[in-house]
């Protein structure tokens, strides 16, 4: 007979009722807070030198990249061994997507074998959401095209909040390439969600056409939009998403867009530079900026990387099919 399933951790699964982790849109204040003071919780223990426990022993986590990743794919690696899960790294390249396999067909595929948890990246936005409706297990978007990137403004909420103290009431610039960003799409709701203020800094042709409908500040001028900013979030270039030429050449768009000492002069002194990576030192952000630690927190982003990612998995661990929490009598 098979045993009756074990009491679920009701207090978790309240805290966080959701399934799966598809973007910003939809997370409560609440939510948010309880994530960044679990990743709180996990960025101390990832500085310990026994780093692993056993929350998800027993589970399986699948890496489904079809886009290239440095940090996202490697701290989902980390978050998932360190709960004491197994995990599995896949991408295009060496996969039947090569072949011509479908993005449903390789989830069916892969659902058929009993993972717990599904993380995807994708080019296309949408693309998650639409495989995490034909799979049972938890699906974590890690990127889709330019719609979301929900750990990726986790963790840069997270580096905030330590680095400031607090989230709400500051004001923060993110500068670039916003059209073809799901960095900034899901940080501009996420900062919103948490009660900052944030301005778009952009030439036209990389902004969104209904950038005013974001609910934020439009800047073309870097001086105008950094001035008396507690945060500079700096964009990646995107080129691999740009069909023609958005900037007349890589020069003249560091002149006017790539962050300098003399740009950042124009925020408050002690404002925090960041950026998601990977990084494109001379283009949008001088080298020197980028390795300055008393104004750059591009390094801490990576480590809160890890953590809250630990903290995703642990907050969509309550909702787990079958879950049995080790503690469980
Ligand atoms: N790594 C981030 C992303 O995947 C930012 C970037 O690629 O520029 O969206």
């Amino acid at each position: 007979m098979v045993p009756p399933a074990p009491p679920q951790p009701k207090a978790a699964a309240d805290f966080f009722p959701h399934r799966d982790l598809l973007g910003v849109a939809g997370l409560t204040e609440a939510q948010v807070n309880y994530l960044l003071d679990k990743a709180e919780i996990y960025a101390a223990q990832n500085r310990r030198v026994v780093k692993r426990t056993n929350l998800l022993e027993g589970r399986t986590l699948v890496n489904l990249f079809f886009e290239a990743s440095t940090r996202t794919r490697t701290s989902f690696e980390l978050a998932a061994k360190r709960l004491g899960a197994d995990v599995i790294n896949m991408s295009a390249e060496g996969s039947s997507i090569k072949k011509g396999e479908t993005l449903i067909d390789t989830a069916m595929t892969l659902n058929a074998m009993h993972p717990d948890v599904l993380v995807v990246r994708h080019q296309d936005s949408g693309a998650v959401a639409l495989l995490s409706k034909k799979v049972d297990c938890a699906v974590i978007n890690a990127g889709d095209g330019s719609h979301e990137h929900p750990t990726q403004a986790l963790l840069d909420a997270l580096t905030i909040r330590r680095r400031k103290g607090k989230i709400a009431g500051l004001h923060v610039a993110i500068c670039g390439d916003i059209v073809h960003s799901r960095v900034a799409r899901s940080n501009i709701q996420l900062l919103h969600i948490m009660g900052a203020h944030v301005r778009v800094v952009a030439p036209p042709t990389l902004l969104p056409a209904a950038a005013a409908n974001l609910g934020v500040e439009v800047h073309h001028d870097m001086r105008r939009g950094l001035r008396d900013v507690d945060i500079v979030m700096m964009l990646r270039l995107q080129s691999e998403r740009m069909q023609g030429s958005f900037v007349p050449s890589v020069r003249e768009y560091f002149h006017f867009y790539g962050l300098d000492y003399e740009k950042l002069g124009y925020a408050k002194p002690d404002a925090m530079v960041m950026h998601p990576g990977p990084m494109n030192r001379g283009v949008e952000i001088d080298t020197e900026i980028a390795d300055d630690i008393s104004r750059s927190a591009i390094a801490e982003q990576v480590e809160m990387g890890v953590a809250v990612r630990m903290a995703v998995l642990d907050a969509l661990s309550a909702r787990l099919p079958n879950f049995a929490p080790m503690n469980a009598q």
